[in-house]
């Protein structure tokens, strides 16, 4: 598969460039030259393929042929080790993409993403520096799928004292091949340090060095994955194709159902449900698009104001096309916290924030004769216990699962730094 650039559509690259680049010199996204197709024996045989034969399936095209498929094999087996529930609650499905490492969707993406670079950059001598900044989330979920793979190292930049404690242990309590900076200053510093580092001469003749941002398109493509999944759920429990419901910031996951749908999944349409960061259902009903500064929510990981994957959602489809796949909703805060408390007393079921601003959104659409509820697959981006600040007050105690007890226990290993770039160039030395 050839990939080029949002902003250029004549220099094309190969998967191997456009995943270890990140972003296109011009500063655009890569996206695919088309969206491929699968087989028709593959569509046929659907419903009796388990996770991994999908996987394989779903990315092969799009890693052709630099990642062959005995190491394609070997990747997903070892990437996507947890379950994917696709549960039935109240008069709908709820699809749980919160059971690996991190207990955030971000797994799927982190963990493919670290082996593929690992494999493309295999016989490589030069040692590759991954530095993130983060404010909770995203350090987390790439440290752990970074977390032991050869020949690579990362650095997580995030704010001292402003992510929670447990987020602090997922980044700084693993240690191995990565390591914690807690910077004095914001997490806007922290992103300042890091681009600051990627143009500094000594660090860059010491070290490859790459960003692993959510816009790589090697963190994109492993998401499709779970959509074709949970398409073949619904239709052998329902026979019938089902919507996705996407909570959405910065759209790279309803990006990748979109990708899903093309090739071929059984799915009827999407569901891009916001909080009151409403630029992209803004844009669908007026046809204007306006980023906006981003407003803090209590779905925070959603509170962005100019959705990065836009600009590649704008490079395959046009806003009809684009009003005719998605329907998009924006819910306020306090509906997002009367979801989380009546979906726990009415179904025993806790959702968090960003899952719970995906079931408001079904029961508006539900409300207008838009979608039937009957219809609905929610993705379930988090577990509770990640925000329990704001869900349990809302619904009692919610017991931390497994893989956050284990973080939980581990003691946070930092270097303080301040905000100054020059301290980041001797800890990196
Ligand atoms: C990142 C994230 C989102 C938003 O996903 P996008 O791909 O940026 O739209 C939603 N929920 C949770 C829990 C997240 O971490």
């Amino acid at each position: 598969m050839r990939y080029y650039s949002t902003r250029n559509d004549l220099e094309a690259v190969n998967f191997a460039a456009a995943a270890l680049r990140g972003l296109a010199s011009d500063g655009g996204l890569f996206v695919p030259e088309e969206i491929p197709c699968y087989r028709p024996a593959v569509i046929s045989s659907l419903l009796s393929m388990d996770f991994f034969d999908i996987a394989f399936e779903t990315i092969r095209p799009f890693v052709h042929p630099e990642i062959p498929d005995s190491a394609l094999k070997d990747m997903v087996s070892s990437a996507f080790t947890f379950p994917v529930p696709v549960v039935p609650v109240s008069n709908r499905f709820v699809m749980e993409l919160f059971h690996g490492p991190t207990a955030a969707f971000k797994d799927f993406g982190a963990r493919f993403m670290a082996r593929a670079f690992s494999y493309l950059r295999r016989g490589e001598t030069k040692p590759l520096k991954i530095l993130v900044a983060t404010s909770g989330d995203t350090g987390g979920a790439v440290a752990s799928g970074f977390l032991g793979v050869e020949g690579i190292t990362v650095t997580v930049l995030y704010p001292k004292g402003r992510v929670s404690p447990l987020q602090e242990k997922q980044i700084a309590g693993l240690g191995g091949n990565v390591s914690a900076l807690a910077v004095e200053g914001s997490f806007d510093d922290c992103q300042r340090l890091v681009k600051l580092a990627f143009s500094n001469k000594n660090i860059r003749t010491k070290f490859d060095m790459s960003s692993a941002n959510s816009i790589n398109i090697a963190r994109l493509i492993p998401q499709t994955v779970y959509y074709t999944f949970g398409a073949a759920a619904f239709v052998k429990s329902r026979n019938k194709n089902p919507v996705f419901c996407v909570p959405s910031g910065n759209f790279g996951n309803l990006t990748a159902g979109l990708y899903a749908m093309m090739m071929g999944a059984p799915a009827d349409r999407f569901v891009a449900a916001t909080n009151i960061n409403k630029t992209f259902p803004d844009y669908l009903e007026s046809g204007a698009y306006e980023a906006r500064l981003s407003e803090a929510t209590i779905s925070n990981a959603m509170d962005v104001g100019a959705p990065s994957n836009f600009e590649r959602m704008k490079a395959h489809w046009t806003l009809e096309e684009m009003r005719r796949l998605i329907l998009s909703v924006f819910i306020t805060d306090d509906e997002t916290r009367s979801t989380i408390k009546d979906v726990h007393e009415k179904y025993g079921y806790s959702l968090d924030p960003h899952g719970a601003v995906g079931w408001t959104a079904v029961d508006k659409l539900d409300k207008k004769k838009l979608l039937p509820a009957e219809r609905a697959v929610i993705l379930e981006t988090a577990h509770p216990a990640k925000f329990a600040e704001v869900v349990e007050p809302l619904t009692g105690p919610v017991p931390l699962p497994p893989q956050l007890a284990e973080a939980d226990r581990r003691n946070a290993v930092f270097t303080a730094i301040p905000a100054d770039i020059n301290a980041l160039v001797d800890v990196l030395q």
